[in-house]
């Protein structure tokens, strides 16, 4: 039942001789309510509850571990298995909880196909995209389990395990139902959807009348540099890619968020600051820094003193800008963090704390 639209659970109880109203309620109980089972759903005549145990299914998200940082951020290790027919998969989903709010960071896939050298998940090849179901659950999984704390506004970043805009349909089938004031009614400002750079689904998104914040992992200031660390460069070069961001249908009160993970003595240097102006002139955006975390890779934190001159650099010029530190280092869910072995899988998130702000 999880990812199913309103339109269709309403369809299915009309299939099962029911008042098409049965799957508003079903939907209400399901989303906004994040009930996990059809015993909880009393406001369904008992009849229908049972009919429903038997001919259908909510398979949430599982999880087989979780690990929990000084700082309150909370890592869980999801078992994902929708149906018979897709690969069990395991994915991540991090829970940041803040004085006024909580943000959680979700996948959309297993593995990625990306190949971001500054990321362990791209290690794993893609193994296979998620459900929206799949998707919606990490929500409702990782707001009950924080029940007792949770503030009244939720953030979702899908900067997770995945590429979003290479699982389009299930994406954007998930945040109908996550952006729904009838559904768990995130407010799409405090949503964001962060890519590496697919041209195409950028443009297919800026068509949706649905639709969270984009951010863009930019991460380099020349082709040469983006192509090193981000292949997908080669295909959806710097200037294919600003095109579209120059022609995405910014809302009045939205900006894009351009990502630039800055690693030490490769992309941090007052050049690359320069260069970074240059590319964005034009652009309704902000800059989120995120100096590189220590991880399994060939990259080593940038020096403090070229964070805050890189910061500066830009800064001067007119560009909002942010410096991103990182949450939940201890538990390795932070940015960058990437290397963690869970039944013999690398695991990772990326990108974690672009989203806090
Ligand atoms: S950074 Fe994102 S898009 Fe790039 S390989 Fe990692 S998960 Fe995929």
């Amino acid at each position: 039942m999880l990812g199913k639209s309103q339109e269709e659970l309403r369809e299915f109880s009309e299939s099962l001789g029911e008042p098409t109203y049965r799957g508003s309620q079903i939907y209400h109980a399901l989303y906004a309510e994040g009930l996990q089972s059809f015993s909880a759903m009393t406001a369904l005549p008992a009849k229908l509850r049972a009919q429903l145990a038997e001919v259908a299914e909510i398979r949430m998200p599982r999880i087989v571990r979780q690990h929990r940082s000084a700082d309150g951020t909370v890592r869980y290790v999801f078992e994902l298995r929708e149906n018979d027919r897709a690969k069990p998969a395991t994915v991540e989903t991090v829970f940041m909880p803040e004085e006024k709010r909580q943000t959680i960071c979700i996948s959309t896939q297993a593995g990625c196909a990306v190949d971001c050298q500054f990321c362990l998940t791209a290690t794993l090849g893609l193994i296979r995209n998620l459900t929206a179901g799949e998707i919606v659950g990490q929500v409702i999984v990782a707001r009950e389990e924080n029940r007792a704390t949770l503030k009244p506004q939720t953030n979702i970043v899908l900067m997770g395990q995945g590429e979003p805009l290479l699982n389009y349909d299930a994406v954007i089938r998930a945040l109908r139902i996550l952006l729904d004031p009838r559904g768990l009614a995130i407010s799409p400002k405090h949503a964001t959807l962060s890519t590496s750079g697919i041209v195409p689904g950028i443009e297919r998104l800026a068509e949706e009348a649905v639709r969270p914040k984009l951010a863009i992992s930019l991460n380099a200031s020349s082709n040469e540099q983006r192509t090193r660390i981000m292949p997908i460069n080669r295909k959806y070069p710097l200037e294919k890619l600003l095109e579209a961001c120059r022609k995405y249908p910014l809302r009045p009160w939205e900006r894009l968020t351009f990502e630039y993970v800055l690693l030490g003595g490769l992309n941090d240097s007052p050049e690359d600051a320069r260069r970074v102006v240059k590319l964005l002139a034009n652009l309704r955006a902000k800059v989120n820094l995120i100096p590189w975390n220590p991880g399994n890779l060939p990259y080593r934190p940038p020096d403090p003193t070229r964070i805050e001159e890189f910061r500066k650099l830009l800064a001067e010029k007119g560009q909002l800008v942010f410096v991103r530190y990182s949450r939940g280092q201890d538990v390795m869910a932070a940015c960058g963090q990437l290397a963690l072995l869970e039944s013999q899988q690398v695991i990772s998130t990326t990108q974690l704390t672009a989203s806090v702000d």
